[in-house]
């Protein structure tokens, strides 16, 4: 076969054409180089989801000052010692108030009999023994200012705050009608779930260090149930919550560092290991914790120094009031100006999309060329919104160039806190790409010629946090009683 010249003349034409319109290559920087290997080992070695698979099936649920949390903290602590990080180390805090969970049953006795869904909220109390009481409907609730109903006093209050704006609103409302509620002499207070298919849904947030009375997620049908019985008469329910307090107690954070050339300023990479116990704490917060300690690993392992230190901090006490970053923050105050940005991922295993900055408009042109490493992985997008809903509300309110990872939401808010949390459901494709985002987004911000931003005074911070609308649920959270 042969080509006529007019066809190689062509070709030669296109392939010049070609050359002119592409980028220049460049040989790759030791930078690229060190990217190319992180994100090559995150997708390769499988390293986060054997640990998760080990946390979730060894461990399980793992609720702050419980025993199956401390053994999560041993478990991290080993997998980072045996990967040969000889600066991994627990570090231990107060917990004000530990709190078993204890069986909670319930049924409507009255005009029928009618076992139902229920499951107790964190760090609210028991009811004395098994207790018979009628039931009220508060009905949909649209603020925390809302009147109480006429018939609270030794009754169980049915609340439905649904469609009660976003999850800041609602947690910030949840806790302030508990409190009504318990003054007014409720007995409990039944809180419709959210979740999908009879699920019923626990948090702590609002209620450590103690809620003022039983707090109960009742499934949306069987709330629907007691609301139709509600509307021809009078209902009663048999209610046996057996939860207690066994007092305070002691947490452990676990603390890691790839020791930069240049240690005198630092990166942290964060997640939390404590959980509920529906299920396993798998995509809240397992998935997070198997992606920051593969990351670690993948630096020991492909022998990767950057400029300043990577600090890869584990959390226990997120659930309940960020108590383990809060005592973080306290035990290290004296070297937080160090700190050049913190990341935090809480998000569960689903497609990444960037960082969150919570508002600090002062990072976003900065934030976007140090994120640019993170565009093939789809991850480099700036979101300036603010939450206040995970570790990262404790470095917001430290005055920390602090990112969150956001992701597309997929089924998050179906499986959080609840009995669907577990393994299988969690992507691991997307697992190992979220090793790879944290670890390059660690590397890329440790390497940085600047910081991303500078720490803000705390009369700086109350000026974000009203610019923000997250000045009620710091108010809430900040005003209960102190971690340690
Ligand atoms: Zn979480």
């Amino acid at each position: 076969m042969f080509r006529s010249a007019s066809v190689i003349v062509t070709l030669m034409i296109s392939v010049a054409l070609a050359q002119t319109a592409q980028p220049q290559a460049h040989s790759p920087t030791q930078s690229d180089e060190d990217i190319a290997r992180i994100v090559g080992y995150s997708m390769t070695r499988g390293g986060a989801l054997t640990f998760l698979e080990t946390l979730t099936d060894t461990i399980g649920g793992r609720i702050t000052g419980s025993p199956e949390d401390r053994a999560a903290a041993e478990l991290i602590l080993k997998t980072l010692k045996d990967a040969g990080i000889d600066s991994a180390h627990l570090e231990e805090y107060d917990l004000a108030s530990t709190w078993r969970h204890g069986p909670a049953t319930g049924e409507v006795i009255s005009p029928v009999k009618r076992a139902l869904i229920i499951g107790s909220y964190g760090w609210v109390p028991g009811t004395p023994g098994p207790i018979e009481v009628p039931v009220t409907d508060f009905g949909s609730v649209g603020g925390d200012r809302d009147p109480l109903p006429a018939r609270v006093r030794g009754a169980a209050i049915i609340v439905d705050l649904r469609s009660n704006g976003s999850s800041s609103t609602y947690v910030g409302a949840r806790a302030i009608i508990a409190r009504r509620l318990a003054q007014a002499g409720a007995s409990a207070m039944f809180i419709v779930s959210d979740k999908p298919d009879r699920m019923v849904y626990t948090s702590a947030f609002g209620f450590y260090p103690r809620a003022p009375l039983p707090v109960i997620s009742i499934a949306s049908a069987d709330a629907a149930f007691l609301r139709r019985l509600l509307a021809h008469g009078d209902v009663r329910v048999r209610l046996n919550v057996q939860n207690s307090f066994p007092g305070p107690g002691k947490e452990r954070n676990v603390v890691a560092d790839i020791k930069g050339s240049d240690p005198s300023e630092m990166v942290l990479l964060c997640a939390h290991f404590d959980s509920w116990d529906a299920a396993q704490g798998a995509n809240d917060n397992g998935a997070g914790v198997a992606a920051v300690l593969e990351a670690a690993r993948i630096f020991k392992l492909l022998r990767i120094q950057p400029k300043h230190t990577i600090r890869f901090v584990f959390f226990s006490g997120e659930e309940q009031l960020s108590n383990g970053s809060r005592a973080y923050v306290e035990q290290h105050k004296d070297e937080l100006d160090k700190i050049r940005a913190v990341f935090n991922v809480d998000s569960g295993a689903h497609p990444p999309l960037g960082f969150a900055i919570h508002g600090r408009q002062d990072m976003e042109a900065i934030s976007k060329v140090l994120l640019k490493p993170l565009a093939p992985l789809g991850a480099d997008r700036v979101f300036l919104d603010a939450d206040f809903d995970s570790d990262q509300e404790t470095f917001i309110v430290a005055g920390l160039p602090i990112y969150s990872l956001r992701v597309e939401p997929g089924d998050y808010d179906s499986r959080h806190h609840t009995i669907i949390d577990t393994f299988e459901r969690v992507d691991p494709r997307m697992l190992a790409i979220h090793t790879a985002v944290m670890a390059v987004a660690g590397y890329s911000f440790a390497n940085a010629e600047q910081r991303p931003g500078r720490r803000l005074s705390p009369a700086e911070v109350q000026d974000l946090l009203k610019r923000t609308g997250l000045e009620q649920l710091y108010q809430l959270e900040y005003s209960a009683e102190k971690p340690n």
